[in-house]
């Protein structure tokens, strides 16, 4: 027989930004379920391929969630460096964690043992379950079961249903781009370097992982991914040797190539009355600067942010209103953040003379030590006061 649950706020999608909200919601006392049809297994053994750059704002949150001790105990490398190169005329900046006192710029983590790690921490709130049906906040789930919510949090990723149900449009375009993604050994390895080069079809990155190894994200117009896909390890990791300008020597594939379509979207809103956007169902970025799930976390800490500002008022809820403004303030964060990742990207595909002045603002960053500092922090994701 179907069930009816009653409950303050309903989570729908248990990635990183549903469960981190979700634990963040219930550590405030409030009632929370949160579903999902696929719960993320502790990854043992070979790496997860999907692994992610985290910010300072990032760790920070999930410190305060009370579980980054645990993230950061094994399989994650931090990185101190960041090189960043124009692969048509070889500029480049770089930036090093040292010369402004931080410990690192960021740390690779893979996705599913943030979010296997915060789900650990969500007990009877799990339900194994999907959502299928929504009506106002009553949901139905695929089970038949029933949710009757004050508050339901749409965080079911960059296709969400929930938010093509509730027919809110987005902001945004496909790009004729698509990320292959593999971990790469390299003979001449740079340990805590994360490395970028920007090429005309797209960025190569590679990021430091903790074995020695590399993750390689490289964005490559959809054509060339396609005859990437099917081409032979020798042929990709030649094509990899050029691509990187041989900076490490020759780059072996130690695992089979994964290939993600690259669009960018902003929905339109963030909140109805009743129903909240978080992460890649509010938004998904291009890959080049490793923002998209740190955009995700930042929307949870504004969340958490109005939800402590209600309890402390003697609500249980943010209100409307305040939806509206989490809406407003994330939604302009993330659209100036999409739209400067789209134009970066545009900068760095045009050819003639973009090459002389894009190559000129480089150098010219690398060498003003204020302004070098602003991007670092970008990059990093550090507030200018804890700086
Ligand atoms: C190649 C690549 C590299 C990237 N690198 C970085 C990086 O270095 N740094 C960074 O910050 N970001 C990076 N990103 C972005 C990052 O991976 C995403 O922003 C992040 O994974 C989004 O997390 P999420 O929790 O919002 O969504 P998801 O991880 O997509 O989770 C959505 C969840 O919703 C569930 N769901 C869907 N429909 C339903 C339903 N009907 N009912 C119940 N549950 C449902 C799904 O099962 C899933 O578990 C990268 C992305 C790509 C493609």
């Amino acid at each position: 027989m179907s069930k009816r649950i009653k409950t303050d706020v309903l989570v729908v999608g248990a990635g990183m930004v549903g469960s981190a909200l979700a634990l963040g919601l219930v550590q405030r006392g409030l009632d929370v379920r949160i579903v999902d049809q696929r719960w993320p297994p502790l990854p043992e053994g070979e790496f997860d391929l999907r692994v992610v750059a985290l910010s300072g704002q990032s760790i920070a949150l999930l410190d305060r969630l009370g579980v980054w001790s645990q993230i950061a105990a094994s399989r994650t490398a931090a990185y101190r460096r960041m090189h960043v190169i124009d692969g048509t005329s070889e500029a480049f900046i770089e930036f090093d964690a040292r010369e402004y006192g931080w410990p690192q710029l960021g740390v690779i983590v893979e996705n599913q043992r943030i979010a296997a790690l915060l789900a650990e921490r969500l007990g009877v709130q799990r339900l194994d379950d999907g959502l299928s049906e929504i009506d106002g906040t009553r949901c139905t789930l695929a089970s038949g079961d029933r949710v009757d919510a004050q508050l339901v949090i749409a965080a079911d990723g960059a296709a969400s249903p929930l938010r093509e149900r509730l027919l809110i449009d987005s902001d945004g375009r496909s790009y004729a781009q698509s990320a292959l993604v593999a971990h790469v050994r390299c003979e001449r390895p740079r340990s805590g370097l994360a490395w970028q080069r920007f090429l005309d079809g797209g960025p190569l990155a590679l990021l430091p992982l903790p074995d020695g190894r590399a993750s390689m994200v490289w964005s490559v117009p959809i054509e060339r991914a396609t005859r990437l896909m099917a081409a032979t390890g020798t042929e990709v990791e030649r094509a990899l040797a050029t691509a990187s300008g041989r900076q490490f020597g020759a780059i072996a594939l130690t695992t089979p190539l994964a290939q993600f379509p690259l669009r960018w979207h902003v929905a339109r809103t963030f909140a109805t009355e009743n129903v909240v956007l978080v992460g890649d169902a509010a938004h998904t970025v291009h890959p080049l600067a490793g923002q998209g799930v740190n955009l995700g976390f930042a929307d949870v800490d504004c969340l958490l942010a109005y939800a402590d500002r209600a309890l402390k008022t003697g609500r249980r809820m943010p209100s409307p209103g305040e939806l509206l403004r989490y809406s407003r303030e994330r939604r302009s964060e993330t659209m100036l953040a999409a739209r400067a990742f789209d134009a970066l990207n545009g900068l760095y595909a045009a050819g003639g003379p973009w090459v002389a002045l894009r190559s000129a603002g480089l150098s010219a960053v690398n060498r003003i030590a204020p302004l070098k500092r602003k991007f670092a922090q970008i990059a990093a994701g550090v507030r200018s006061a804890a700086s």
